[in-house]
């Protein structure tokens, strides 16, 4: 599996901070006892701001960069890269993404603020008004002209804030999107920034999880809670430079102090639902002689060019149409046309294979549909909304969309977190 975020970043000699500093476990008691500190502090204060960093997505798959085995760590002493368990488009969030977005639902927690770039926070179900993506997103874009935020279900090609070769789709706009994701050199957004600067001056409570806190100015964030007469505390794994602001510290795993939290709290702990969703098209053409021209289009949401991730490949069959072969497409387009010799009804299966991903082995998802085929040249669609003669006329150049469906499936995680 590929790093393909760190990849994408320019080579940087000077990656500042320290890197692989050892790790620190607080002893089961220690932990303990500091779990149910954090807990009652979290119950006292009124508002929570909570600060995120690569440690949060270790247990997701994904590796971390100033670990000892991290990617920056890896890169200065010349190693191999980390591999990732996971890629950024199939990783599942973790307890502590679940947890955080539970104590969000409940309004304990009134902003996230994430130095990751890996989406998991959108994904868990923090909503976008409530996170604060300092270093940006890797499955996000924005429109320069309208400031209209897309959040696709693949990862953007690029970084640094470069053309994605996408426009927005608002009316009237028409705007070139680009990535919303910060190489070495790129200013903090400044929307994101005035927002956790707000956010952790108001709170009574910052709690920085996962993060070494070395890098400015994200790392400062969190001391604007101290500063205003609130408290701070620290989970990490490894020291951080502002281990002496902080009036609880805890080295342990993310997950393992916020499972013992929530316990204390008791606050359960949603289990991860995912959904996706594709989009399937069924249009018919006058075909002539022999009959009506069906295409079938199985695309991304997103947009009919997007990349599908999730999807491996795609099977359409007939199942009550001897004469209609059956298709197996491997690539995208996932796209199949078959002359239908007379109108009518028909009945096709459509199954989507799958990727694998760590938590869940290959499957697939099958679709059903009955359409009605208009004889050549007669689009049902298109005779509603125009005089036949027009509706000819126009079917003689264009395809008519007869269906077009929005499939949602759902990946139930297995294990409960709670
Ligand atoms: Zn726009």
């Amino acid at each position: 599996m590929s790093l393909g975020y760190a990849e994408k970043l320019s080579y940087r000699e000077d990656l500042g901070g320290q890197l692989g500093a050892p790790e620190i476990f607080d002893q089961d008691e220690a932990l303990n006892a500091n779990a149910q500190h954090l807990s009652g502090m979290i119950r006292d204060s009124k508002t929570v701001v909570v600060f995120t960093g690569a440690g949060i997505s270790t247990a997701c798959g994904i590796p971390d960069f100033r670990g000892p085995n991290g990617v920056w760590t890896m890169q200065r002493a010349g190693k191999p890269l980390p591999k990732a368990r996971s890629s950024f488009t199939t990783a599942i969030p973790s307890l502590t993404h679940m947890a955080i977005a539970e104590l969000v639902r409940r309004g304990k927690v009134r902003r996230v603020v994430s130095q990751n770039v890996d989406g998991l926070h959108l994904r868990s179900g923090v909503p976008r008004d409530k996170l604060a993506e300092l270093h940006g997103n890797c499955f996000a874009e924005r429109c320069p002209s309208c400031k209209k935020e897309y959040i696709r279900d693949f990862e953007i090609e690029t970084v640094g804030f470069k053309r994605t070769g996408r426009k927005c789709s608002m009316p009237g706009c028409k705007g070139r999107l680009k990535d919303f994701i910060l190489d070495w050199e790129d200013a903090l957004p400044e929307d994101e920034l005035v927002a956790s600067e707000e956010a952790a001056s108001a709170a009574a409570l910052a709690i920085c999880l996962g993060t070494s806190l070395q890098i400015t100015p994200a790392c400062d964030l969190p001391l604007r809670t101290p500063k205003a007469g609130g408290k701070l505390v620290i989970v990490n794994l490894q020291k951080t430079p502002k281990d002496k602001k902080a009036a609880l510290l805890i080295h342990g795993r993310a997950d393992e102090v916020m499972r013992a939290a929530m316990s204390r709290l008791q606050i359960p702990i949603p289990p991860f639902v995912r959904q996706d969703t594709f989009l399937i098209n069924i249009a018919q053409q006058s075909g002539g002689r022999k009959g009506t021209a069906v295409e079938v289009r199985v695309s991304s949401t997103h947009g009919p060019e997007c990349a599908m991730p999730l999807v491996r490949a795609v099977d359409i069959c007939f199942p009550e149409n001897d004469t209609l072969r059956p298709a197996s497409l491997e690539r995208q387009p996932f796209v199949v046309k078959r002359v239908m010799p007379w109108p009518g009804e028909l009945s096709m299966r459509i199954t989507l294979h799958l990727v694998e991903t760590i938590e869940e082995q290959y499957r697939t998802v099958d679709h059903t549909c009955t359409v009605s085929i208009a004889a050549p040249g007669i689009p049902t669609r298109a005779c509603s909304t125009a005089s036949d003669e027009q509706a000819v006329q126009k079917s003689k150049r264009r395809k008519i969309l007869i269906e077009q469906c929005e499939r949602v499936t759902a990946i139930t995680q297995k294990v409960l977190y709670s």
